[in-house]
């Protein structure tokens, strides 16, 4: 009774932070800790226009020291390259201002190989003596030639896949979760069973994820290039490949953060059906200094060097901006995993019944009995709409 009571309390808040978005302190901060990069992927622009930056690791820790920090439990590190940032470990020493860190996200592109192993196992150890868990994710966006050309770096393949091997063999020093990063891009979507069919001996978990336009890595006017929406046959492709695995997943999260990849891609980019707790608790702190909410299409709210997060949050920009934000939402797919909203559990349900029990239905021999199926299945389909995420 008790789990049943919590899990329609959460329902509920759920509910509420969706229809009335109130600004909560955050749980996930997002930093990308630097401009750097070594590789020239053809789906960022970071490696492009930035002026080549880390971020200032005492500054950081002054920041983090405000209240409205006081929740955060997990913290994305990602870039530019983490690892090309040589006093990492003062920027994770930083990261202990904030009380009730839990988690860390490394993510790396795997070409200084070396220079990674080092860097993320004293991450490991550092965040092992703080009680932190360390999660890295190497990105892989194709087998061969594919991934060397997206990354625009002859031989990345080869070391990411040395580099992947390496970690695997002695996973406990260097992370506590190994995940492999594949961005769905018009490069590579016509492959896009290539790099599961190859990864699947080391079992590894995989993220896959759309490439979006961006405008902290300098892409949101320019994405054309490598958006899958911009040629109907990427699209139609991708959309494909999302439905068809929305079709075959068991995992319910898993299943319905699919059907909302497809949902999207199916709208042409409209639509988006997961919610997006950047629009009303989690933020952005990138290597300047400069607090935003989401990176995707949040601007710069404030600078942390000259103002508090407090201050910044609070102030009427900042409303004006969430505000602003909330209308680009509907047509961003990033953070496709996050629980999916009331519109959402409703399609998905819809879906989901549909593909369980319209043939049931159909084979029933009388009124009675098609009446008798369709009310146990719409019960079914109800209390998974209201507990799939949990
Ligand atoms: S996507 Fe990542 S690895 Fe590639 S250029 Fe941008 S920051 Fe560097
Ligand atoms: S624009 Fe995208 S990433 Fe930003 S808050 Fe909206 S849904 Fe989230």
């Amino acid at each position: 009774m008790k789990k049943k009571l919590r899990i329609i309390k959460r329902f509920c808040q759920r509910i509420y932070g969706e229809w009335l978005p109130k600004r909560e302190k955050p749980r996930v901060l997002q930093m990308p800790i630097t401009s750097r990069c070594n590789s020239c992927c053809v789906t960022c622009n970071v490696w492009k226009h930035h002026d080549r930056k880390d971020i200032d690791a005492t500054l950081l820790k002054e920041a983090l020291k405000d209240p409205f920090f006081s929740e955060v439990q997990s913290v994305g590190i990602n870039g530019g390259e983490f690892s090309l940032v040589p006093n990492l470990i003062a920027v994770l020493d930083a990261l202990t201002s904030l009380p009730r860190l839990e988690s860390i996200y490394l993510i790396t592109n795997g070409i200084a190989t070396e220079k990674i192993k080092e860097h993320t196992k004293s991450a490991k150890s550092f965040c092992s003596a703080h009680g932190i868990s360390v999660t890295l994710c190497i990105s892989l966006d194709g087998v061969g030639y594919v991934h060397d050309t997206i990354r625009g770096i002859p031989g990345n393949f080869e070391k990411t896949m040395q580099l992947i091997q390496d970690i695997t063999k002695e996973k406990d020093k260097y992370c506590d979760n190994l995940v492999i990063g594949h961005t769905l891009s018009r490069f590579n979507i016509d492959k896009v069973h290539e790099v599961e069919d190859y990864l699947s001996p080391f079992g590894l978990a995989l993220d896959i994820h759309l490439a979006v336009p961006n405008k902290r890595i300098g892409t949101y006017t320019d994405h054309d290039r490598y958006n899958i929406l911009a040629d109907d046959k990427s699209r139609q492709i991708a959309a494909e490949y999302f439905y068809s695995r929305f079709l075959y997943e068991n995992n319910l999260t898993a299943k319905a953060r699919f059907f909302a990849n497809y949902y999207y891609l199916k709208n042409k980019g409209k639509g988006r059906l997961s919610n997006c707790l950047y629009r009303y608790r989690d933020v952005t702190i990138d290597e300047n200094l400069n607090l935003r909410l989401c990176a995707t299409a949040g601007k710069s709210l404030g600078n942390l060097e000259k103002e508090s997060a407090s201050t910044i949050i609070n102030s009427n920009s900042t409303k004006k901006e969430a505000k602003r934000l909330l209308k680009e939402c509907d047509n961003c797919i990033h953070y496709a995993y996050y629980p999916l909203t009331t519109k959402g559990r409703w399609l998905f349900a819809r879906e989901v019944a549909k593909q369980q029990y319209s043939m049931t239905i159909y084979k029933c021999s009388s009124g009675k009995q098609r009446l008798k199926v369709s009310i146990s299945a719409l019960n079914k389909v109800i209390k998974m709409v209201v507990k799939y995420d949990y």
